[in-house]
Order: structure tokens, then sequence, then C-alpha cells
């Protein structure tokens, strides 16, 4: 499962994450960071029976949590099929098919928004 982690200036500090690791005993992989001197936010992926027991670790430590179950969205309406999104995207999770449409895996997805602020019809979203 992939969660997105938010904190602020007093946990951007800590080490939340080794917490959770040495706590639950589970690995937990880091999809994407932006930390900073006053926030950060993270998105991790872990394993999804120990998801619940790495939330709760957070959610103690001050970590805001957030599970991600929808991968950025696509208007099919809206879809001109530029292929904007696609040069953009860092993980390859909007490609071209073989009819050059493009199409999304929502398992590759990091939820960056790369590709929502590239679209010139508004077609792409993110859940959170
Ligand atoms: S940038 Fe927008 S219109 Fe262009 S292919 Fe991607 S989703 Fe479709
Ligand atoms: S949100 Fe980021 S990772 Fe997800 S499809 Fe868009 S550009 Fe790719």
């Amino acid at each position: 499962m992939k969660l997105l982690l938010r904190f602020d200036s007093k946990t951007v500090k800590e080490p939340v994450l080794s917490k959770a690791t040495l706590k639950t005993g589970t690995l937990i992989n880091i999809l994407r960071a932006s930390v900073g001197a006053r926030r950060g936010e993270i998105l991790i992926e872990v394993d999804d029976k120990k998801a619940k027991e790495v939330e709760d670790i957070l959610k103690k430590q001050g970590v805001e949590v957030f599970e991600l179950l929808e991968a950025v969205q696509k208007d099919e309406e809206r879809c001109v099929h530029c292929g904007a999104c696609v040069s953009i995207c860092p993980t390859e999770a909007i490609t071209f098919n073989g009819e050059k449409r493009v199409i999304l895996d929502a398992e590759r997805c990091v939820h960056c928004g790369a590709c929502v602020k590239v679209c010139p019809t508004r077609a792409l979203s993110l859940p959170l």
C-alpha cells in the first residue's frame, strides 16, 4: 500500500521512518520525498498487511498519514493524447500504447503531480 506522509517542523528532524521500521520489522520503500527545513512530504510503500501498524506508529509521532488508494486519474473525454504527460512522468506510469493512445499504469504512479501541471486540457487530476 502507498502512504503519503506529511509532517511539520517539529517532526521533520525526527527519524520517523526508521522508528516505524524498527518497531514493525517491515521494510519501507520510499517512492518520493520532498523535505525542507519546516515541512516534508514523503510517499512510501509498505506491505498491505503491515500498513495499519506502520500508519499508527507514524501518527503517534505526529505525522499526517493518507492512504493512497487511487493513482492519478485521467478524464478520457478531455484527453487528446498529445503525449505531454508521457515525456514528463518520472516513472513511466504514463505511456503510449501501440495505437498512439496514452495509457496509465496506476502501480507505477508516485503521485508527483508533474503530469497534472503540464496537461493542456486539464484531463489529469490527483486524489489528494
Ligand atoms: S497531457 Fe493531458 S491531453 Fe495530453 S496525453 Fe496527457 S492526459 Fe492526454
Ligand atoms: S503523478 Fe507523477 S508519477 Fe503519477 S502519472 Fe503523473 S507524472 Fe507520473
